[in-house]
């Protein structure tokens, strides 16, 4: 496939939420327009009215933003092949259709809806194939031309050739072979003046001078109508591939509603902006999905947008469907995560903090950073790790700064003895905190995990907490004796 400066474009409709499979359609455009150094468009097919989302397209356009996959000509941006959002495309359409007409390779169609249903009917009774039976086909094109004038509803139709065969060519799948007389006459023109997407798609994409069309599988049934309509027009075609579908996770099927639901419960989501509130990074999110159809060799890689734009290949994608696994998707952001410098997760974690009511002050944050990196799966993960770090106070549960073998009581006695360690110490750093400490917890006989336990309930307010003496050093010696003798006055109240 060519290595020369490509036109691609991402042409969503705006008809619901964005979902993890645009968005792998987005990226895998995207990279081929930045591997060759082209452009990647995105228009917006917002031409079917009853299934158009308000809302919807500005959803589209934050989660490209928020991806990254950032786009050369827009509805928003402008560009030299504009108009981008089809609904401000209403007269190209209509001329287009005009001239398909005019060459009889397209006619209008006067039927009315049940006439065609009777059709369909009878078709199915006697096992045919549901097709349109051509009854205004050969319509004389004045009589037909009157009709219209006196404004008799109609749509226009392509007339599929009846003889012969269409091959259309896949770069993935390799060529489809279909013969005509299978080919429906498919409606271009809706009678209410509106392009179906075959029209419309297939103008745009000459007029905004694609080369290449990547698109979702779900448009193979109707991939040799579209090659004959450019062919009616005797355009060049692009070349195209038809990408494939995501699965549920057990690989059958497509996710249904009530498994998304099951998913969000687990913290994943099928769509793009659910997965930005869940935590996940753009990072996490892209190498994941890209990976899903990327073809066999690199199914662990870790790679960042830059890698993938070098590494992209389009010989390499396959065909075959890819089975959500949203655990990989852990490991990914994860990673990703580990790959930030100290300033870049910081600045994303301040948000979590902040929502949570939280007051933070950059620099204790980017102290916490070393010590909770290493647990994130998710951003929002530095929520119950970290929170305590920019409280005034923390409220323990008291029964959980008892000891494991050990009473209330003891326990106490345990926190005050802790308390006459480090009282005295000039700081609570960790060089200078932790040898005295191992050395109560030999004089007393008990087991790190005891001691440790009940200090660190005691400072953090919590069971599990980042590493203990690096959290204390943090958040100072003096918050350090206040919360040990607020447990202490905690467990003496269990006693
Ligand atoms: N508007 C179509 C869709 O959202 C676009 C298909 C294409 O990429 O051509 O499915």
């Amino acid at each position: 496939m060519t290595e020369l400066p490509v036109r691609v474009r991402f042409a969503p409709s705006p008809t619901g939420r964005m979902h993890l499979g645009s968005a792998r359609t987005a990226l895998y455009n995207y990279l081929l327009a930045r591997k060759t150094g082209g452009q990647f468009i995105l228009r917006i097919e917002d031409t079917d009215q009853k299934r158009f989302v308000p809302g919807a397209e500005q959803e589209l356009i934050d989660g490209l933003h928020w991806l990254g996959i950032n786009y050369d000509e827009g509805p928003d941006i402008g560009g030299p092949y504009g108009p981008y959002r089809q609904t401000d495309r209403w007269q190209i359409y209509q001329d287009h259709a005009k001239q398909l007409v005019e060459t009889g390779k397209a006619f209008p169609c006067f039927c009315t809806m049940e006439r065609l249903e009777k059709v369909r009917q009878e078709q199915q009774q006697r096992k045919e194939l549901t097709h349109y039976d051509g009854h205004c086909r050969d319509i004389d094109p004045q009589v037909a031309a009157q009709r219209i004038a006196s404004g008799e509803k109609h749509v226009i139709r392509f007339r599929m050739p009846k003889e012969g065969a269409t091959t259309a060519i896949d770069q993935m799948r390799g060529p489809i072979t279909i013969e005509n007389r299978m080919l429906d006459d498919s409606v271009l023109v809706k009678s209410d003046g509106w392009p179906t997407y075959h029209l419309a798609a297939m103008v745009d994409d000459h007029l905004m001078k694609i080369t290449h069309v990547f698109r979702g599988s779900e448009w193979l049934g109707t991939f040799p109508l579209h090659v004959n309509i450019i062919r009616a027009f005797g355009w060049e075609e692009p070349t195209w591939m038809h990408l494939s579908v995501f699965l549920k996770p057990s690989g059958k099927g497509k996710m249904s509603k009530r498994e998304s639901a099951e998913a969000l419960k687990d913290g994943h989501s099928i769509f793009v902006m659910d997965m930005k509130e869940l935590g996940f990074t753009p990072e996490g999110l892209l190498n994941w999905t890209a990976l899903m159809g990327w073809g066999a060799g690199e199914t662990e890689d870790v790679l960042t947008l830059t890698e993938m734009i070098e590494k992209f290949d389009v010989r390499r994608l396959t065909a075959s469907p890819a089975a959500i696994n949203f655990s990989k998707l852990d490991y990914f952001n994860g990673e990703h995560i580990r790959r930030m410098t100290h300033e870049d997760l910081a600045s994303r974690l301040k948000p979590y903090f902040l929502n949570a009511g939280l007051v933070v002050d950059d620099a204790t944050l980017l102290k916490i950073i070393p010590l909770i990196r290493e647990r994130l799966v998710t951003l929002d993960d530095c929520l119950p790790f970290a929170t305590w770090f920019f409280k005034d106070h923390v409220e323990p549960n008291p029964v959980d700064l008892v000891a494991k073998n050990l009473d209330a009581r003891q326990s106490c006695d345990v926190a005050r003895k802790i308390l006459d360690v480090l009282a005295p110490l000039p700081n609570i750093s960790h060089a200078e905190a932790e040898p005295p400490m191992r050395q109560l917890i030999e004089e007393l006989a008990l087991s790190p995990n005891q001691v440790f336990g009940i200090l660190r309930v005691a400072v953090t307010g919590q069971m599990v907490s980042p590493p203990l003496f690096e959290s204390m050093e943090i958040v100072g010696k003096q918050k350090v004796i206040e919360r040990l003798t607020r447990a202490i006055q905690l467990l003496e109240a269990l006693s």
